[in-house]
């Protein structure tokens, strides 16, 4: 069955729409600061007008395959060290400055932690499995599996709910009189609340009363309401405090005692420690060794970390690539079912290693020969680090070969394009858009047994932008923040 078309409003309406639109995104904080803000300024955040498309089959089983990939992902963490440090190792030949330097904050925290073992053995995920849908198939196609600081949680729950409002009151039809969705067919995501969820079970199982989590943020973070939606649910639905802090004020405003960290404002016991910052080079380069500092005392402390250093590197892309043959998956995860293993399987595509292997060889021709076909990704996270299609093979050219192995090539994924329209910084703009699905997982382990406590779906997100840029950065200005409406 094909969707139905997008709604399309005379001027009056449209108008009508934008205004309904800006009021309620400002109302229940929709919302992003501009670039050099200030404190009491904030935009609608770049949003689209109406739902995307997107097929029921499609979304269900990417809800199916989440739990199955959280599991996936912490048992590299738990039950495959033997096979993931080497394999961290050998990227942080290539990457010293970043995964190098994160791989030796891991190895000196476990060096100074009494018995050789970190002090907290539970540690939390909070996940984001980024998809695109194949446009011939409607089968999901894995963009990449994030481990850390998955962010749009938050306006990802507000979009729904505001989409759901412009339908109810009718503002998607020239009359004002219907719904021109069925309730059902745009569905609100609850990761706001489901995220704020995982968070509040960490610090349960942490075990002290009335103590607190600690937000480690960006400075002068702009997209810091899609984090606060999180830190209200905390204190509304949980009673939990929450903290926010710069890597670089982490010496300064913590303590420890006992291995037991503190804020030294409240003297508050900090439960779990949620990294929105710390994914990127950048987030150290001012600072180096003050903030270096800080990811090793956090990593030492017997705070529940979100995520753990380990965790946090297991979402290389790297991994995801090796991630792609079947038996790597047996292995981490020896008791798969054949339909799980086969779901598993059916939202990759190819991705290559750029190294001597077999594989590597055939990869280093295709680069050269259909550049079109292919991403090229180095190990990093946020988004703006790709070389995208003809791009490749002269940025290849410009690196020694020896300096390949640190990137992937991945096949693109050509997902069906919507003329939905986007709104940000007031103006409307119609053009072709794609889509990309993201569905959020928490999961509660042991990194020492490798137990599972709890494992759950957290909700979805739907991110668009021009079909035209290769990146979809919402923060950045490629993007913007969408729903969906099922067909
Ligand atoms: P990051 O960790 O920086 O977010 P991603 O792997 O998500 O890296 O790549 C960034 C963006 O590049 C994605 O959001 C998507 O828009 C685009 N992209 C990445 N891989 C592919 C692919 N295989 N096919 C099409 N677009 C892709
Ligand atoms: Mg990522
Ligand atoms: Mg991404």
């Amino acid at each position: 069955m094909a969707p139905k078309e997008f709604p399309e409003l005379g001027e009056t309406q449209l108008n009508e729409l934008k205004e309904a639109l800006s009021q309620w995104s400002l109302a229940n904080g929709l919302i992003m600061y501009p670039p050099n803000f200030e404190q009491y300024n904030a935009n609608v955040a770049p949003i689209t007008l109406y739902p995307t498309p997107l097929p029921k089959s499609s979304f269900k089983n990417a809800q199916d395959v989440q739990k199955i990939f959280n599991e996936l992902y912490i048992n590299l963490v738990t039950k495959q060290k033997s096979w993931l440090l080497p394999l961290l190792q050998d990227l942080s030949t290539f990457d010293k400055d970043f995964t190098g330097k994160l791989f030796e904050t891991y190895q000196k925290a476990i060096e100074q932690s009494p018995n050789k073992k970190l002090v907290q053995p539970l540690s939390l995920g909070l996940f984001r499995s980024d998809y695109m849908i194949h446009q011939d198939t409607n089968e999901i196609k894995q963009i990449e599996f994030n481990t850390v600081s998955v962010s749009f949680g938050g306006l990802s729950s507000k979009v729904g709910q505001l989409h759901n409002y412009l339908n109810k009151v009718g503002y998607y039809d020239n009359n004002y009189s219907y719904k021109y969705y069925e309730d059902e067919e745009i569905p609100i995501s609850k990761s706001s609340t489901e995220l704020a969820q995982g968070l509040a079970e960490a610090n349960t199982h942490y075990g002290v009363n009335n103590s607190v989590i600690l937000f480690i943020v960006q400075p002068g973070e702009r997209n810091c309401f899609d984090q606060r939606h999180i830190e209200y649910a905390l204190i509304n639905d949980h009673n939990i405090k929450s903290y926010r802090l710069t890597l670089e004020e982490v010496s300064s405003q913590t303590t420890i005692k006992d291995n037991k960290l503190y804020l030294k404002s409240t003297m508050d016991e900090v439960s779990v420690v949620y990294y929105r910052s710390g994914y990127a080079p950048t987030d150290y380069e001012v600072n180096p060794e003050k903030t270096w500092e800080a990811r090793l005392l956090l990593e030492k402390s017997s705070a529940i970390k979100s995520p753990s250093i380990l965790t946090q590197l297991a979402g290389a892309k790297k991994v995801q690539q090796i991630l792609t043959n079947a038996d790597a998956i047996k292995q981490a995860l020896p008791d798969i079912t054949e339909s799980d293993l086969s779901l598993l399987l059916s939202t990759f595509v190819s991705i290559y290693p750029l190294d001597d292997t077999e594989q590597g060889k055939l990869a280093k021709k295709l680069a050269f020969e259909q550049p079109e076909n292919f991403v090229l990704k180095p190990q990093r996270e946020g988004g703006g680090n790709n070389i995208y299609k003809e791009n490749i093979p002269s940025f290849l050219k410009s690196i020694d070969e020896k300096e390949w192995g640190a990137y992937i090539l991945m096949e693109i994924i050509n997902p069906p394009t919507y003329r939905n329209k986007i709104i940000r910084n007031n103006e409307i703009y119609h053009e072709d858009i794609i889509s990309e699905l993201g569905i959020f997982g928490t999961i509660l382990f042991n990194e020492e047994t490798g137990d599972i406590i709890s494992n759950k779906n957290a909700g979805f997100l739907l991110r668009s932008k021009f079909s035209t840029s290769n990146e979809g950065g919402v923060a950045a200005g490629f993007g913007c923040v969408d729903n969906i409406y099922l067909y």
